[in-house]
């Protein structure tokens, strides 16, 4: 089996990657060594910015996501027992879409489908080699028998613990990290939301998080330590600490309910540069990772998609591979922009244990100067709606 492009990993990055070339008639395998449920069930990011829909339209399922998303002109801080909205339509002229990653990765998992498009699911140790050559290739087992596929170009969308950036040599990359010393302890209920917009809670317990996936379903967040185990938390261990975190009328609002999912997320910042090693290209977590407090995992995930298919149409079509030797640097440009802000926006609302009463004074500054400043105000907005993207 031989294709043009071999796409390792079938979460939003590869999975926008196999749409948008099909559309453009590029042919692609896409392989994941998961199942299509273990895929589904994986509960991460719900907030997009407006990139990552209008790519969405473009990749042709955006049908979904216009009728079910549900559109987000602000937020919420939340400190010195008082509610502080930001203003996202009214700074920036721009909003969000809450829409879960599940539902985003369903349309595009049927989208795939429907267009008869080769995956490959349950793939056994899945190797890529000759990427620095001119035929790449990709090996793994699949039912007990091995497979070769050829290609001209493999995208490494295989998140975090994938394999492509583990297959390249020590010296071909460097790699910038920060790990924070906290996680996030997440719920997912059948509730409706607590409140109509998200709400980012600095508390001296710790920082908390309501948001949402619909309507009517609500997903909470928890700051923890690292030394936590989930099964430590039962709901009502959960809902108790963060009613104590909230302000005493949202906690009262608050509707509790079983858990349909609870887990904890470690907090890290992680780059990887270069993307591109030769006929090989990362995108998404297997390059980079943000702490989710600003939002921009999957929305980095999306732009980083938006150059490469744009790059290899006009290679396909044109022959020109200018797009293709630009990618590295045009996506760190973005990479970095969006690690600055999902940094700051931790390190304004988490408790660090060695912040000290220092640490803890800027901190409150820092959040008095946003709810006054339009400037600050407008800063925050612009990052999280997303910033404009270069063409
Ligand atoms: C627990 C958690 C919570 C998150 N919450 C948020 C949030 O609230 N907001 C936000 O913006 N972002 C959040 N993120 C980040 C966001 O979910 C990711 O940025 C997004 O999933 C990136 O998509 P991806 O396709 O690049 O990688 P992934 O979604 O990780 O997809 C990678 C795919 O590659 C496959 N794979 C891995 N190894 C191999 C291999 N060896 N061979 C073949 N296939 C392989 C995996 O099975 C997977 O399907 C969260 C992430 C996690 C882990």
């Amino acid at each position: 089996m031989d294709t043009s492009v071999a796409i390792i990993g079938s979460g939003p990055s590869g999975l926008m990657l196999g749409q948008l070339l099909h559309r453009a008639g590029i042919d692609a395998v896409v392989i994941d060594n998961k199942s299509p449920e273990h895929i589904m069930s994986r509960i991460r990011a719900g907030v997009l910015e407006t990139v990552t829909v209008e790519l969405l339209d473009e990749a042709g399922v955006g049908d979904r996501l216009h009728a079910k998303g549900l559109v987000h002109e602000g937020i919420n801080l939340a400190f010195g027992g008082k509610l502080h909205r930001i203003d996202f339509e009214g700074l920036t002229g721009r909003h969000v879409v809450v829409y879960g990653q599940t539902e985003v990765t369903r349309d595009l998992m049927d989208a795939r489908t429907a267009s008869g498009g080769a995956s490959v699911y349950e793939a056994e140790d899945v190797r890529i080699e000759g990427f620095d050559a001119d035929r790449p290739t990709v090996r793994y087992r699949k039912d007990g028998t091995e497979h070769r596929l050829r290609c001209d170009f493999i995208a490494g969308c295989d998140g975090f613990h994938g394999v492509c950036r583990q297959s390249l040599p020590v010296q071909a990359y460097q790699t910038v990290e920060r790990v924070y010393p906290f996680g996030w302890i997440g719920l997912l209920s059948d509730t409706p939301p607590v409140a109509d917009e998200l709400i980012y809670v600095n508390h001296e317990r710790g920082f908390a998080l309501c948001s949402m996936r619909s309507n009517t379903r609500s997903r909470y967040y928890l700051q923890c330590t690292l030394a936590e185990r989930v099964e430590e938390w039962t709901d009502e261990r959960f809902w108790t600490e963060l009613k104590l975190r909230l302000d005493p009328q949202i906690a009262q609002r608050l509707v509790t309910g079983s858990s349909i999912e609870k887990s904890i997320a470690p907090l890290r910042s992680f780059v990887v540069e270069p993307m591109r090693f030769g006929r090989l290209f990362l995108a998404g977590d297997a390059a980079h990772i943000v702490p989710p407090t600003g939002a921009k995992g999957l929305n980095l995930a999306a732009s980083d998609i938006r150059y490469l298919s744009r790059a290899l149409i006009r290679f396909y079509r044109t022959g020109d591979s200018d797009g293709l030797g630009g990618y590295s640097e045009r996506c760190l440009r973005r990479v970095w922009l969006a690690e600055r802000f999902s940094w700051w926006m931790t390190s304004i609302l988490h408790r660090f244990p060695d912040a000290g009463e220092f640490g803890a004074r800027i901190q409150r500054a820092e959040l008095e100067y946003l709810v006054r400043s339009r400037a600050a105000a407008t800063a925050l907005a612009e990052s999280y709606v997303g910033l404009p993207i270069e063409d």
